[in-house]
């Protein structure tokens, strides 16, 4: 038995380093790496990664759709190329007609960056990565000029940790388990969430908020916190500008007016603000991307991450570390070489598919047509005959059911990458454990063969180590090439980059683009007496679709409070349709106290019972301060499915 370590690139905080047993060049078991900050914990799904990899739902050679109805014929390698080569080149002289979509199905550097290099060169148009936190990135970089926060070794000193709209139980394991850590040392532990989640079963306090009123909660803890003269001075002075329009801006946010409009009693807002105050600075809000996913969720993260300056603690949070890393994306996504010719929303995609805005449309390390917003429209505009669609996958996923091309693409165990963490600051480089499956051929090879057909002699295609040497600077990729992992230096956590070189609680950004320059929070959804807010989030099993071919799909539950069922004679397990102006979706009712009246959760990435995703229902409005998603602004109306 042969034993080797990788860092899992899935879309997940935890990036965890995992030990692979391997024999006759098959992986027999995967366990998680004791070494720090795995310490020997994984999820379900990085211990099943070999299961995934052999599963029957593999692509492992080149197929043609022959009809556009799902009958494939596989085709040789040099074919397919030749049929997207040929295509590309019809279009090449109407560069807003080819679209290229990716995600983060896999987030090596070389995989998913170093593969936008082609498109980036073509200046094709391409999806913008607003689905998933772009809303609170930005509010982050107005206020404190990047997105990074605290590093999971300075978790270790923390005594309070307020989990904010997150569920690190179902997806950041490790995260959690250093909240708990924490609270066996004393410290105290708050989640707030419009659903009691599995980390508020842990925590010492629970508070929920009435939905999408975050931001005036958070509002109202600064107010209660300047007015009682409980924050730092000399920070602010020193750290902070603004401070004087913030403070009076917040001075409206009463207790009373904050209870009335959050739901939350006033005992509990002066206690969270006290105990912050009381456990300063060892405290740290961690915010996750569902709180920001609605109407108004740039403004909301605004308002929580304005606390922590004022009780003088620098960068007193954590979302994604990504900005805080010395690495040069720019250029390894080859930026330099050229831009888009217009780059498309997320949340708006379905619609210009459906419309028929695109010829040619190359799709890898994602699934769109499960995981964007109004999805009825991704699949019936990628289904259109005067559409010609690509997709290189690992497996037969939605999306790739409705290709004209598939190309098989190797699983992360099966090719050479170097993996970073948007949570820590380590970063290793993955050599292959097995041979590629099939005729899996990775990303970036399979760009560099297209550039190579399509005749492009420019710098498209460097040799990796110049990518990497390049994107990490000589000495870093030297010591990454000899000891396999490195433990990069992250920026300082003093180090603001805003044009005040301060914490801006008044963004002069914002006031530059027109924006308010404080956060203009929202009070949450006014919902109609037959509405409901549809909300989702993930399990612990799946990550997106990943997975189902392991543990199955993804049951299509949806949860609804107890009242809400007994007034609309539901019972456990019948099946109801949930409806709104974008489609219905067919799902089985699970009757729970954890979600409070008005308010539906899904897991996300559902399958419905009449065989579509979830997201068919989901709004695909954009917000306004990061132009990202608001999938938990979604409203829906309810009605029982009667047997026939
Ligand atoms: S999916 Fe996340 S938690 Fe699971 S093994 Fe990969 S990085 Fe770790």
């Amino acid at each position: 038995m042969i034993y080797r370590e990788l860092l899992c690139p899935r879309d997940c905080y935890d990036t965890c380093r995992l030990v692979f047993s391997i024999e006759d060049n098959i992986v027999k078991d995967i366990k998680p790496s004791i070494s720090f900050p795995t310490n020997g914990i994984a999820c379900p799904k990085g211990i099943a990664d070999h299961k995934r990899a052999y599963s029957s739902e593999r692509i492992l050679y080149p197929f043609i759709n022959i009809d556009k109805n799902g009958n494939f014929r596989r085709i040789e390698w040099e074919e397919a190329l030749d049929i997207i080569v040929g295509r590309l080149k019809e279009l090449l002289s109407s560069k807003h007609s080819i679209l290229f979509m990716d995600h983060a199905g896999n987030r090596g550097l070389i995989t998913r960056h170093a593969s936008r290099r082609l498109w980036n060169y073509l200046g094709v148009s391409r999806i913008d990565d607003s689905i998933c936190d772009v809303n609170g990135a930005k509010a982050l970089r107005l206020l404190y000029g990047s997105t990074y926060g605290i590093f999971p070794r300075e978790m270790d000193s923390l005594r309070m940790v307020v989990v904010w709209g997150f569920n690190p139980f179902a997806s950041a394991i490790h995260i959690f388990h250093k909240l708990l850590d924490i609270k066996k040392k004393g410290g105290f532990i708050v989640t707030i969430d419009v659903r009691y989640s599995e980390t508020a079963e842990y925590s010492d306090l629970f508070i929920m908020p009435r939905p999408g009123s975050d931001g005036v909660l958070a509002l109202g803890i600064a107010r209660y916190l300047i007015e009682n003269n409980m924050i730092d001075h000399s920070f602010i002075n020193r750290y902070v500008y603004g401070f004087e329009e913030f403070s009076h801006y917040v001075s409206k946010y009463t207790l009373d007016y904050v209870e009335r409009i959050t739901s939350v009693p006033k005992y509990v807002i002066t206690e969270l603000a006290e105990e912050m105050y009381r456990r300063r600075p060892d405290v740290a809000i961690f915010i996750g991307y569902g709180v920001q996913r609605r109407i108004g969720g740039g403004d909301i993260v605004r308002a929580i991450a304005s606390i922590p300056p004022l009780l003088g603690i620098h960068r007193g949070f954590f979302y994604s570390n990504t900005d805080g890393l010395p690495i040069d994306f720019d250029y390894i996504e080859g930026k330099y070489l050229g831009v888009p010719s217009r780059v498309i929303s997320n949340q708006k995609v379905g619609e210009k598919l459906y419309e028929g805005e695109f010829r040619f449309v190359y799709i890898h390390l994602s699934n769109p047509v499960a995981t964007l917003p109004n999805a009825l429209k991704v699949l019936e505009g990628l289904k259109r005959r005067d559409v010609f669609v690509v997709v290189h996958d690992t497996h037969w996923s939605d999306t790739a059911r409705i290709a004209d091309i598939v190309l098989p693409a190797p699983t992360y165990l099966e090719k050479l990458d170097v993996v970073y963490s948007y949570w820590h600051n380590i970063v290793c480089i993955n050599h292959p454990v097995i041979e590629p499956l099939g005729e899996s051929l990775g990303e970036y090879h399979v760009m560099c063969e297209i550039s190579k057909k399509l005749g492009i002699e420019s710098d498209v295609c460097p040799s990796i180590d110049i990518l990497l040497e390049k994107a990490l600077g000589f000495e870093t990729y030297k010591e990454l090439m000899d000891n396999g992992c490195i433990e990069l230096r992250p920026r300082p956590r003093d180090e603001y980059r805003t044009p005040t070189g301060r914490v801006e609680l008044y963004s002069t950004i914002a006031e530059k683009e027109g924006l308010n320059p404080l956060p203009a929070v929202p009070i949450g959804e006014i919902l109609r007496d037959d509405e409901f807010l549809l909300i989702s989030s993930a399990i612990r099993e799946y990550l997106h679709t990943q997975f189902e071919d392991v543990y199955g799909e993804i049951r299509p539950i949806v949860h609804i409070n107890p009242e809400d069922a007994r007034m609309l004679g539901i019972d456990n397990g019948d099946r109801i349709e949930l409806y709104n102006s974008y489609g219905k979706a067919v799902l089985i009712a699970k009757i729970s106290s954890k979600v409070p009246r008005r308010i539906l959760w899904i897991p996300r990435g559902a399958k419905t019972l009449d065989g579509f995703r979830i997201n068919i229902i989901v709004r695909d409005d954009i917000e306004p301060i990061g132009r990202g998603s608001v999938i938990n602004s979604t409203i829906v109306k309810i009605r029982k499915v009667h047997k026939v």
